[in-house]
């Protein structure tokens, strides 16, 4: 009766609707399902910041609406993070926006830049409100592909001058979901060449900064060279305290991008409950054993995940960062009905990576968010079918 817009029409579809239709539906039927597609911690979040959580809620000063802007000690905690994490200093008034958690803020930004004829780069399979938040923008993604030939980063070079030319803003995730690839120092530097040649904003998506493994400690595109004339880097408390539900976290860097996002904002939402900002205070300044021991145990998870896909013959590498395995599947096998046949087949759930974008074709992915029992029973239960 309604006639959607046409914004809303070109949002690309939900290529995970059948596999959730069909988990349910499994459930339904009492099957005992593994769980491996949710990229959601599996963990609690940190007593100590529930804790603070639960006094903040009970102080009234605390229940009325907040600064668009943030709390000061809240852009403040996270300037003194910055700061000891990468050594980077930040503004906390004019350099620093906290969010209702970083998705909404990488889906509004495109608002404060873009108008219709407009491109945003985005790489291709990718986190999907990068291309979201660009068509409701009334904008258009000119999709950058992943391949593993070249590391999962884009090739820049092969960026067309059309697009170049047209292209605001270029979306870039590393550590990555969905393919848990890491930057290099030199494509960091590469891309803020590109970026300032063509005068493009970068947005960088550094969600997974904090979950890496062997020593491995990934960088702040802001830590860079020429980095702040046209850097904005989105973080989050999600992935790295377990507080997905809670909904914080924020954007940072050059100050005439946050202020955009600001002012976006500002017409839409009316900022973070001052008690969860709170709590996010606590978080980034408290004890950071938790997240130590989070990493020991996904790295745990990892490598017997891993180390069993190998043995079955599935093509997969160890992550350095993020909860996420990418599987190369069998090469005659579509990625759809491979992760159809594993619910039908073995009662395993798993991402598609054609959900992700059409390069995401001919992998799956697996999150480490359930318990090394549970990991091993999925491998058992491969090792069946294969
Ligand atoms: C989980 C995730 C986020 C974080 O989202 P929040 O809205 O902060 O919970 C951002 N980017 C990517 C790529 C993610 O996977």
């Amino acid at each position: 009766m309604f006639k959607l817009s046409k914004k809303v029409q070109a949002l690309p579809p939900y290529l995970f609707l059948e596999i959730d239709k069909a988990k349910r539906k499994a459930r339904g039927e009492g099957r005992d399902i593994i769980d491996l597609g949710i990229g959601d911690p599996d963990q609690p979040t940190p007593k100590f910041i529930i804790d603070c959580l639960s006094q903040a809620a009970l102080d009234p000063a605390n229940h009325r609406y907040t600064l668009d802007q943030g709390m000061p000690v809240l852009r403040n905690a996270i300037g003194d993070w910055y700061k000891r994490r990468f050594n980077v200093n930040l503004n906390p008034e004019a350099e620093v926006l906290p969010l209702i958690g970083s998705k909404e803020g990488i889906a509004h930004f495109p608002l404060a830049f873009l108008d219709p004829g407009d491109i945003s780069l985005v790489p291709d399979p990718c986190y999907p409100p990068y291309k979201g938040g660009t068509i409701l923008a009334g904008g258009a993604p000119y999709l950058m592909p992943l391949v593993a030939a070249n590391s999962f980063l884009p090739d820049l070079k092969k960026i067309p001058l059309s697009a170049r030319k047209k292209a605001k803003i270029i979306f870039i995730n590393y550590p990555n979901n969905p393919t848990s690839a890491c930057a290099s120092d030199d494509f960091y530097t590469e891309l803020i060449e590109f970026a300032t040649k063509n005068k493009l904003i970068i947005i960088s998506d550094l969600a997974y900064s904090e979950i890496a493994y062997d020593g491995y400690k990934p960088r702040s595109l802001l830590e860079f060279p020429g980095s702040r004339e046209v850097v904005i880097e989105f973080h989050s408390l999600s992935k790295t305290y377990n507080m997905t539900g809670w909904r914080i976290g924020w954007a940072c860097g050059n100050a005439q991008l946050v202020a955009a996002l600001a002012k976006v904002k500002s017409n839409i939402d009316s900022g973070i409950f001052s008690a969860i900002q709170l709590a996010g205070v606590a978080a980034l300044q408290g004890e950071q054993d938790y997240l130590k021991n989070m990493c020991v145990l996904y790295q745990q998870r990892r490598d017997i995940l891993v180390q069993g896909l190998n043995v079955l013959g599935l093509n997969a590498v160890k992550p350095k960062a993020t909860f996420y395995v990418w599987i190369k599947i069998p090469a005659q096998a579509d990625a759809i009905s491979f992760a159809a046949r594993l619910l039908k087949e073995a009662n395993i759930v798993v991402t598609p990576g054609v959900g992700f974008g059409q390069h995401g074709q001919g992998y799956i992915r697996m999150a480490l968010t359930v318990s090394e029992a549970r990991i091993k029973e999925a491998l058992g239960r491969l090792k069946k079918i294969s």
